[in-house]
């Protein structure tokens, strides 16, 4: 899959006093990619679209180049202790997208020049903590390896945990473009996990991202190259033929394993899940969606910021998880579940 080159650029004028920002700039000037300043990177005017759909299909073809201003970190359970935010967003099309309902009308690719800042904010967290490890997600507000090639911003960061005693870094994929992350000292510090699932899901919802042959071929490098890694099956459908598809998937992904035999191997699982405002959304985006989102199927879940998303009921879930577990164990008997939501 070729990788991701924006249909236009916007600057925050402070993002070119640092040098990723200048080399961005110039990079961009010389491909005769149309440049524009923003005042602000939370509020870029001038993406064009006037229906849901041009401007989500716009929005994704335009690359928003800012400085991360709130250096404060959340807390990311159950996949770390915190997060951090190397950008926002990413060129693929998935259309359940969680990151593609919350950052608004126009999903624009932000990415944030000032690593150095972003990375000593993280040693911070990591001194509070010590001498615990602190785990940190890099990849739940962005995919970053989408815009590896553009940033290098993953290397840097993959160097920087290197040197950390005390800090571990994940990281989620959907994308392949591992090549420059090879020769990195990371000192298995630095877990990848790759987002898989069934042929139909990645065929049907997954637009603009690489195949699961291409993500296999990229988990095989990482793990040749040392990484822990692990892979994330998300999101989990129920659908008429879901074990055969999901058995097929396990059963690949087995024969895959037998040559690359990673050091550790651990899988997440997450069911799918929407709230009203995504289900409003995705429609106005892909109005011809498969995906099916009815509420009298699922059952509505509090959540702690006081929105509700629908789940699937109890019975369904238990189903899912005892199969996911019993396959799991039967397929991959030194492989952890490190959870099922
Ligand atoms: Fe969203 Fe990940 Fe798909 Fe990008 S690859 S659109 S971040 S689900």
């Amino acid at each position: 899959m070729d990788l991701f080159i924006p249909s236009r650029v916007f600057f925050e004028p402070g993002a070119l006093e640092y040098p990723l920002g200048r080399q961005l700039y110039d990079l961009m000037e010389s491909k005769g990619i149309p440049i524009r300043i923003t005042p602000s990177h939370n509020r870029v005017l001038g993406i064009p679209g006037d229906t849901p759909q041009i401007a989500y299909r716009e929005a994704k073809r335009t690359l928003v180049v800012g400085v991360k201003k709130t250096l404060k970190l959340n807390t990311c359970r159950p996949s770390a202790d915190y997060e951090f935010a190397l950008g926002t967003s990413c060129p693929g099309g998935c259309q359940y997208c969680y990151l593609a309902t919350t950052l608004g009308r126009k999903p624009y690719i932000r990415i944030y020049v000032n690593v150095d800042e972003i990375l000593a904010a993280v040693e911070a967290y990591i001194e509070k903590h010590h001498p615990d490890i602190t785990h940190f997600e890099a990849a739940s507000t962005s995919d970053p390896l989408a815009v590896e090639h553009l940033t290098g911003s993953l290397q840097k960061t993959i160097a920087f945990f290197g040197r950390q005693e005390y800090g571990r870094l994940r990281v989620v994929t959907k994308f392949a473009n591992v090549d420059g992350l090879l020769e990195l000292n990371h000192r298995g510090h630095t877990k990848f996990r790759f987002s898989i699932n069934s042929a139909f899901a990645i065929n049907t919802f997954e637009a603009k991202t690489p195949s699961l042959t291409e993500r296999l071929g990229a988990a095989g490098k990482m793990a040749a190259a040392g990484y822990p890694l692990g892979f994330i099956i998300a999101p989990l459908f129920l659908y008429e033929d879901w074990q055969a598809d999901y058995r097929q998937l396990l059963e690949d992904l087995a024969a895959w394993i037998q040559p690359h035999q990673p050091s550790s191997l651990s899988f997440e699982l997450i069911s799918h899940r929407f709230t009203a405002r995504a289900k409003k959304i995705i429609l106005e985006r892909f109005p011809q969606t498969k995906l099916k989102m009815e509420e009298g199927s699922r059952k509505l879940k509090w959540g702690k910021y006081g929105y509700g998303k629908y789940v699937y009921p109890p019975d369904q879930l238990e189903t899912l998880k005892n199969w996911f577990t019993q396959e799991i164990n039967r397929l991959f008997p030194k492989a952890e579940i490190e959870y099922f939501t």
